[in-house]
C-alpha cells in the first residue's frame, strides 16, 4: 500500500492548486462546465483516455491492471451548493463549495495521478474506474425538472443518471469519500422525493376587484400551514423531514397572485415510509388549494435513494484509514443521517460505502463553511482511497470478491431499481372541478 501513498503524496501540488481552482469556480448541478473541464484536462494530462458524458458535464475512464478481477469504481462529485450569503460565494451566481466537493475532486485528482506512477497496479488485480460526476447536490428543481422535460437528463442526481446511461456497467463496487469536519463513517442517511409544486389561482386587480381572484400565494401559505400541521405523524424511526420553500409567490403587488411555486423534498429512512408521508403531504397540500378553490400542480420527482453503507466496505474503509493515513483518527459513528445523497442509488444495487474525509470547517451547507486544512481534505482523503482500492483488489482481489458474494441488494437488478423510481414519478393537476363537487388525485 505504500507504494500507492506515496505516490499521492508526490502530486500533492497539483492536488491542492486543484482544490483552490475549484473551490474559487464553484458551479451548481448540471452547470459544472468549467469544474468538468477542468477536471478532464487535469486527467488528460496525466495520460487518461475519458468518455465525457454525453450532453452533461462529467466524465468517467477505466484502469485495466491487465489481471482478470472486479471492477472498482472510485467517484468526485462536481457540484457546489448556492449560499449567497457566505463571504466567498460567486457574486452572480450565489454557488459556493459549502459542501467541500472541491476537496473531493482534488482527492479524486491524486487518486488519478498516483495510478499512473510506475509499478504501482502491480500488486492489484481487476479494474478501476475512476469517475468525476455532476449534480450530487439536489436542488434547482425547476431547472433540472426543465432538463427533463427537454430530454437532457432523465433524473435529478447524476450518478443515477450515469447508472441509467449504462456508465457504471460492469461496475462491481462503489465508493467515494465526502469532504467533513472529522474522519468518520455512518451507516448511511434519509433518501428523498423532490416535489415542484404549482399553486393555480386567477389574477385579479388587488385594490379594485380581489373578490374576483383566486389568490394562490394565499392557497400556498395555507398548503406550508397544513404540511406543519401533519408533521407529528411522522414516526421518528422513519426519519422523515418535509422543508419547503416558496421560489415565487406573484409578480407585482398590486395584482392577486395567479401562481405561487414551492419546491420540497419529502425525506425518509425506507422507501416505503417516503412514499406513505409524501402521500400526507400531498393530501395536505391539495387541501389548502380546494379551500380557495385554486388547483395545484403537484411534480413528485424521484429523488435519491436511501443511503445503506456495506458493512464490509465500512471495516475495510476503517483497516484502510489506519493504514494509510495512521496520523489522522478514524471513527465508526453508529448513526443514520437525515442528510441524503445519490450514492443510496448505487447502494440499493451493488456494494457502496461513503465515508467522509476530515479537513473542513464550519457548518455544512452554511455560510461559515471552508476548507481549514486541505492536505487532510484532499491529499490523505487520496491517500485513504488508494488504500482502500488495495485492501480491496490485491491478493487477487480476494476483499472485493468476498464483498460482492456477500452482497444482498435492495433490488434485484438495476432494471428494476430504475423501473421503481420511473413508477414514482407522477405530475399534473391534481383537483378537477365539477359543477358541485371537486375529485382530488393524490
Ligand atoms: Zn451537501
Ligand atoms: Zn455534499
Amino acid at each position: 500500500m505504500k507504494k500507492l501513498t506515496d505516490a499521492v503524496q508526490k502530486y500533492e501540488k497539483l492536488i491542492l492548486d486543484a482544490e483552490r481552482y475549484i473551490w474559487k469556480n464553484p458551479e451548481t448541478g448540471y452547470k459544472e462546465y468549467k469544474t468538468s473541464k477542468y477536471m478532464a484536462d487535469t486527467f488528460r494530462e496525466l495520460g487518461y483516455d475519458l468518455v465525457m458524458a454525453e450532453g452533461i458535464t462529467g466524465f468517467y475512464t477505466v484502469i485495466d491492471t491487465g489481471r482478470p478481477g472486479p471492477e472498482v469504481l472510485v467517484l468526485g462529485e462536481l457540484d457546489s451548493i448556492i449560499c449567497p450569503e457566505h463571504p466567498e460565494s460567486d457574486p452572480e451566481t450565489g454557488a459556493v463549495h459549502s459542501c467541500g466537493h472541491n476537496a473531493q475532486c482534488a482527492a479524486l485528482v491524486g487518486v488519478a495521478a498516483a495510478l499512473k506512477e510506475p509499478g504501482v497496479l502491480d500488486d492489484l488485480s481487476g479494474r478501476i474506474r475512476l469517475c468525476a460526476v455532476p449534480a450530487e447536490e439536489l436542488l434547482e428543481i425547476e431547472y433540472r425538472n426543465n432538463l427533463i422535460k427537454e430530454g437532457k437528463i432523465k433524473y435529478m442526481g447524476g450518478k443515477v443518471e450515469f447508472l441509467s446511461r449504462g456508465y457504471f456497467d460492469d461496475v462491481d463496487i462503489a465508493f467515494m469519500l465526502h469532504t467533513s469536519n472529522t474522519y468518520h463513517s455512518a451507516n448511511g442517511g434519509v433518501g428523498c422525493m423532490a416535489k415542484s409544486i404549482t399553486y393555480k389561482g386567477k389574477a385579479s386587480h388587488a385594490g379594485g376587484s380581489p373578490w374576483n381572484g383566486k389568490n394562490a400565494l394565499y392557497a400556498a401559505t395555507c398548503g406550508l400551514n397544513a404540511v406543519n400541521a401533519i408533521r407529528e405523524t411522522f414516526k421518528e424511526s422513519d426519519v422523515i423531514r418535509v422543508h419547503p420553500i416558496i421560489t415565487s409567490g406573484g409578480s407585482m403587488v398590486n395584482a392577486i397572485p395567479e401562481t405561487a411555486t414551492i419546491e420540497s423534498y419529502v425525506r425518509g429512512a425506507t422507501f416505503e415510509a417516503i412514499e406513505s408521508a409524501n402521500k400526507k403531504v400531498n393530501q395536505a397540500l391539495c387541501g389548502a388549494a380546494l379551500s380557495l378553490g385554486c388547483n395545484i400542480d403537484i411534480a413528485d420527482i424521484p429523488g435519491y435513494a436511501p443511503l445503506y453503507n456495506n458493512k464490509d466496505l465500512l471495516n475495510l474503509t476503517k483497516e484502510a484509514a489506519d493504514i494509510a493515513i495512521p496520523e489522522r483518527e478514524f471513527f465508526h459513528s453508529e448513526y443514520f443521517s437525515s442528510g441524503s445523497t445519490d450514492m443510496g442509488d448505487l447502494a440499493s444495487v451493488m456494494p457502496a460505502v461513503h465515508p467522509y474525509a476530515g479537513g473542513s470547517k464550519g457548518t455544512s451547507h452554511g455560510n461559515d463553511y471552508y476548507i481549514e486544512d486541505p492536505v487532510a481534505a484532499c491529499v490523505d482523503s487520496a491517500k485513504l482511497q488508494v488504500g482502500m482500492l488495495y485492501l480491496l483488489l490485491s491478493n487477487g482481489a480476494k476483499r472485493a470478491k468476498d464483498i460482492i458474494d456477500n452482497f444482498e441488494p435492495k433490488f434485484p437488478s438495476k432494471k428494476a431499481y430504475l423501473d421503481y423510481l420511473d413508477s414514482l414519478n407522477r405530475s399534473g393537476d391534481r383537483i378537477e372541478y365539477t359543477e358541485n363537487s371537486a375529485i382530488v388525485n393524490l
